[in-house]
């Protein structure tokens, strides 16, 4: 079996424990960068995120990691063209600017989401009474 192989396997593994795991946020590994910081990194709440994404509430999937949201069709129209024109799957023929942007972009949310002008961004479990208020706002 091809490593490629071994990680297509690991990563739906991955989708499925996420999708068949109880919809409580305890569940989840903490993260480390938030438990020895108190900073949010760029990946936090991407778990949650996923997990409320297979189980169909984008919005929820939105406020825990927002970034991740945006990222997720950009990965799947490239590794879908890729698959298409070239018939497989090769890393090495991102573009590497292509990639500094990318990196860049999810390097200034994790920042930005540490500054309390920007608070909106960081991880947020929205309750079922503010979303039926009508009145969005942002719980903590
Ligand atoms: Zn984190």
């Amino acid at each position: 079996m091809t490593p490629g192989r071994w990680m297509a396997g690991l990563l739906l593994a991955g989708l499925v424990l996420l999708a068949v795991l109880p919809p409580n946020v305890g569940c989840f590994p903490p993260c480390p960068v938030h438990t020895t910081t108190g900073l949010y990194c760029s990946g936090c709440g991407s778990l949650r995120a996923i997990r409320s994404l297979l189980s169909g509430d984008v919005l929820q999937a939105w406020h825990y990691n927002p970034i991740l949201l945006c990222c997720i069709p950009i990965i799947l129209v490239g590794v879908l063209s890729e698959v298409v024109h070239t018939k497989r799957l090769s890393l090495t023929r991102i573009r590497p600017f292509l990639l500094w942007v990318w990196l860049s972009v999810i390097l200034a949310f994790g920042v930005l989401r540490n500054i309390p002008a920007f608070d909106y961004l960081q991880p947020t479990a929205l309750s079922a009474k503010t979303i039926h208020a009508g009145a969005l706002t942002w719980p903590r």
